[in-house]
C-alpha cells in the first residue's frame, strides 16, 4: 500500500501548489521514481487514477521519469548502475561506494492546461 499513500501525498502537493479554481487544469504531473524507491509506476498510477476520478484532478495523469540504481564506488571512482540494487563494485569488488540514484521519490513538476478558453 505504499503507493496508495504516495499517490495522496501526491494530490495533497497538487492542492497545496495549485490553486483550488485550476485544479481540474492539471494535466501533467511529471515524477521522477527510482528503481529502489520501493514504487511500482504502474500500481502507483492506478492508485492516483482511483482517487482523483470524480474529483477536480480527473484530467491529469502521471508521467513517470524512471531513475536508475547507480553507485559510486570511493576506491576507483567508477559509476556503475544496476536495477537490483547492488552495492559492491563490479571493477574491483570494493565495498566502500555510495549510492549516487535510484531512491528517487520526487514530484519535479506539474503541468496546466494553458489552452484552456476562459469563455463560459
Ligand atoms: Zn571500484
Amino acid at each position: 500500500m505504499h503507493e496508495l499513500s504516495f499517490a495522496e501525498n501526491i494530490v495533497e502537493i497538487i492542492h497545496k501548489s495549485v490553486p483550488r479554481d485550476e485544479l481540474e487544469d492539471v494535466r501533467i504531473v511529471r515524477l521522477k521514481i527510482g528503481t529502489l524507491s520501493g514504487i511500482v509506476a504502474d500500481s502507483l498510477d492506478f492508485c492516483f487514477c482511483a482517487i482523483s476520478a470524480e474529483t477536480p484532478l480527473a484530467n491529469a495523469r502521471l508521467e513517470i521519469e524512471h531513475i536508475p540504481f547507480s553507485v559510486r564506488c570511493n576506491s576507483c571512482q567508477k559509476t556503475f548502475v544496476n536495477d537490483i540494487g547492488i552495492v559492491v563494485c563490479p571493477e574491483c569488488g570494493g565495498v566502500d561506494t555510495n549510492v549516487v540514484a535510484g531512491r528517487e521519490l520526487q514530484l519535479t513538476e506539474i503541468e496546466l492546461d494553458d489552452k484552456k478558453e476562459k469563455t463560459s
